[in-house]
């Protein structure tokens, strides 16, 4: 028998530059393509995580489930980028930001449809899901 075992490499989609193809939230990617950015909780202990995690820190339960990151978030912070890390250089100027949704934060990059003079720390924001023009999958914030 020639039986070969699958490789689940979704997680190489994620990102315009992906640092690894294989992960044990492979699902994440799944619910990109579907259009939304997911979270985990952990079942024992009901900490909340984004980036999501397969392992609880706090309890060590790897029972975990999804949810899905919707809603209005607070922006706390936000930087706009006059240098970029390797491969981001075409990118540039761009927002980083962090936006608080009570329970967790998401850390991600703002939408070029939001211009830097409409940024302004406690605004509310949504995180979307997007498709780069190289194919790959990530998600973006705009405002709410
Ligand atoms: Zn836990």
């Amino acid at each position: 028998m020639n039986k070969k075992k699958h490789l689940d490499d979704r997680f190489k989609n994620f990102g315009k530059i992906s640092f690894t193809s294989v992960s044990k939230v492979n699902d994440f990617i799944g619910y990109l393509e579907k259009g939304k950015v997911m979270g985990t909780i952990c079942k024992k202990c009901g900490r909340v995580f984004f980036p999501p995690r397969a392992d609880c820190c706090i309890c060590l339960s790897s029972d975990m489930k999804w949810f899905e990151v919707n809603g209005k978030g607070k922006l706390v912070t936000y930087s706009t980028l006059k240098f970029a890390p390797t491969g981001f250089e075409d990118d540039l100027p761009y927002s980083i930001a962090l936006v608080d949704y009570g329970q967790y934060k998401v850390f991600g990059k703002i939408s070029s449809t939001v211009p830097d003079k409409q940024l302004e720390v406690g605004m509310e924001m949504r995180v979307k899901s997007n498709q780069l023009s190289n194919g790959q999958l990530s998600y973006v914030f705009e405002k709410a």
